[in-house]
């Protein structure tokens, strides 16, 4: 390599899902060491690295485009190299160079450390792709049965909050699901080693963990320790200096009356729960399969509200999953009215290439599970609005996380989970980021609350 390391300029493309974004700062950190330079102008850089997610259609789609987009910064001169990354690059492999001509390396999930030296070779060698040379057409190594470590990270999250990977892969086999196959099977990180990463999160200033794995209810499962998530959860309440604690990616089936009461116990965990559902359909659960029943969703609902009533609840659900007929919608449908979600993502059902369930019978044209998803989402609309409107006057302790020149602050109370929920508008702030703050609510924007700072 000719040129200075520091010369070089490495611009970066993080998409998808929490756990990309780990990743996405653990490659920025590497990158960093290596003495590359980062870039924000990834029109422009010398290298640009594209972090992919690929778990359904419209995301393939999305990184399929930001690839494009960086080979076309190539040829126009602006770029010299291209390097993708994450799931996408897993799941397509090989195929993804033959998608797009001009990516100068495709690397794997278990090469995520080794992206400098990947950057180097490329660097050092000739031309390759579009406006060069053919790639190289190596296979992908196999995905790794290690734990990730996650830590020294470059954050690209705001400085106070960051989050947790505390196991990869997932051992579940629901039908729609291309994760296992992209990620591999469970493996929880040891409890020393998630607790020495928070403790360095929390060292460099950050307040709120928010804790995250493709399934976090199994967590220890494959390390033998009982009640692992249970038994981890109780270790963070020594650490000084972390306030929240949230959980994300809970397993319906994995949430017992221990981990209800440690929850609940908790002065760290925020009473905040993600709990992916799918559906409720008794039938189309079995066909997803997924363990679950409507009755034991039901009562799990009615549980965790009993022990915690304040407690704020965050679900995904799928329509239009094949053989799903207007009764078992309606049955959703009704669901939602009577769960009173305070937030809900839903997608479209996708048939994804190696998934049982693309193989299914009775796949739902696209304009039904369009129109479902329109009227799951409008019903949701006006629960969360009306949720909105019961919290004015309340107070509520804010975690300020920007703040712009005119003193707008935009930030968090406990119910709100960054970058997928609402937030909390606060006008007149005088706080910094990373500073919590007494606050009113005053109004509601949407599905954001209005507060002033008391
Ligand atoms: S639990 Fe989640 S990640 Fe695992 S197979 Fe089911 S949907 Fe996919």
């Amino acid at each position: 390599m000719d040129r200075k390391k520091q010369e070089i300029t490495v611009g970066f493309v993080s998409l998808g899902c929490p756990k990309n974004v780990v990743d996405s700062e653990r490659m920025l950190a590497e990158i960093v060491q290596a003495g590359f330079t980062i870039t924000n102008e990834t029109d422009n850089a010398d290298v640009v690295v594209v972090n992919t997610c690929g778990f359904i259609a419209p995301a393939e789609a999305e990184s399929l485009e930001a690839i494009r987009h960086a080979v076309d910064c190539k040829l126009s001169g602006a770029v010299k190299k291209v390097v993708v990354a994450g799931c996408l690059s897993e799941r397509l492999g090989t195929e993804l160079r033959k998608k797009i001509d001009g990516i100068d390396a495709v690397i794997g999930l278990s090469q995520r450390d080794n992206i400098a030296k990947i950057i180097e070779n490329i660097f050092s060698s000739g031309p390759t792709g579009r406006g060069g040379g053919s790639c190289p057409n190596q296979p992908l190594p196999p995905i790794s049965d290690r734990v990730p470590d996650d830590r020294c990270r470059l954050l690209i999250t705001p400085q106070h909050w960051a989050y947790l990977r505390i196991s990869e892969g997932c051992n579940h086999r629901c039908s729609f699901c291309t994760i296992p196959a992209i990620r591999g099977r469970f493996r929880s990180k040891p409890i020393e080693l998630v607790l020495a990463e928070a403790q360095e999160l929390v060292s460099a200033g950050v307040v709120e963990l928010n804790v995250i794995a493709q399934d976090t209810t199994s967590y220890g499962r494959d390390l033998k320790i009982k009640n692992g998530l249970t038994a981890l959860l109780k270790e963070f309440e020594n650490i000084a200096g972390l306030a929240w604690l949230r959980l994300m990616y809970l397993y319906p089936t994995g949430i017992d009356s221990e981990l209800i009461e440690t929850i609940a116990n908790s002065e760290k965990i925020v009473r905040y729960l993600d709990v992916p559902l799918q559906h409720v359909n008794d039938k189309i659960l079995k066909s997803m399969r997924r363990p679950d029943t409507k009755d034991k969703l039901q009562r799990l609902i009615e549980d965790l509200r009993l022990a915690m009533p304040d407690i704020v609840l965050r679900t995904t659900l799928i329509v239009g999953f094949p053989g799903e007929t207007d009764r078992q919608f309606e049955e959703l449908m009704d669901f939602v009215g009577w769960a009173r979600f305070d937030a809900l993502g839903c997608f479209k059902f996708y048939p994804e290439s190696g998934t049982s369930a693309a193989e299914l019978p009775g796949q739902v044209p696209d304009e039904v599970k369009q129109q479902r998803l329109d009227e799951l989402m409008g019903a949701q609309q006006k629960i969360a609005f009306a949720q909105n409107k019961d919290r004015i006057a309340s107070t509520l302790n804010c975690l300020v996380d920007s703040v712009d020149p005119k003193g707008l602050g935009r930030g968090r109370y406990y119910g709100q989970a960054p970058d997928i929920d609402s937030v909390c508008i606060i006008k007149h702030c005088s706080a910094k980021p990373g500073q919590f703050i007494a606050t009113k609510v005053v109004g509601t924007q949407d599905y954001d609350l209005l507060v002033k700072q008391i």
